[in-house]
């Protein structure tokens, strides 16, 4: 596959890499994680913003925001119930793949953006490097046993 081109819509990468999933999206450990937990909800159909999400889609995604999040801020510890949630949409923002995709980043005192540390703006090549290939393979298979399915939506009540 040619660089820059769109791994969200290949399927290999999708099956290689979900941790879990929903109807309409699923949940990728980052391959370049900028702390450990961060994870990319990405659509399975192809649009780039998320204004071209419809409404069901939107809803689907905030169902499992739901499920997800609280499962990420367990695991990697994240003080306070902290995370971000970062959306980039054209090149201007950063967006590398052009494909929509959410960034969940679970947070606590201890990482590398935290207040305390206050690397943000001086880490940038650092964090594009993320945090190793062992790393993600490990996180994901982790992240895996955790939400034990494929379909989160089997975890609804
Ligand atoms: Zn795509």
């Amino acid at each position: 596959m040619k660089q820059n081109a769109d791994p969200f819509c290949d399927k290999r990468v999708i099956s290689s890499e979900s941790v879990c999933s929903s109807r309409h999206f699923v949940i990728l450990y980052n391959i370049r994680p900028t702390v450990p937990g961060h994870v990319l909800l990405v659509s399975k159909r192809h649009v780039e913003r998320i204004t071209e999400l419809d409404a069901k889609e939107i809803s689907d995604m905030h169902s499992l925001l739901r499920k997800v999040i609280p499962v990420l801020i367990k695991a990697y510890d994240a003080e306070d119930e902290s995370y971000n949630l970062i959306v980039q949409a054209g090149e201007n923002s950063g967006m590398s793949v052009r494909h929509f995709h959410m960034h969940i980043v679970p947070r606590n005192s201890r990482d590398r953006y935290s207040k305390k540390n206050n690397a943000l703006y001086t880490d940038i090549e650092r964090a594009r490097k993320g945090l190793g290939h062992r790393h993600v393979i490990e996180q994901t298979a982790r992240l895996r046993r955790l939400f034990s399915k494929k379909r989160i939506e089997s975890y609804r009540t």
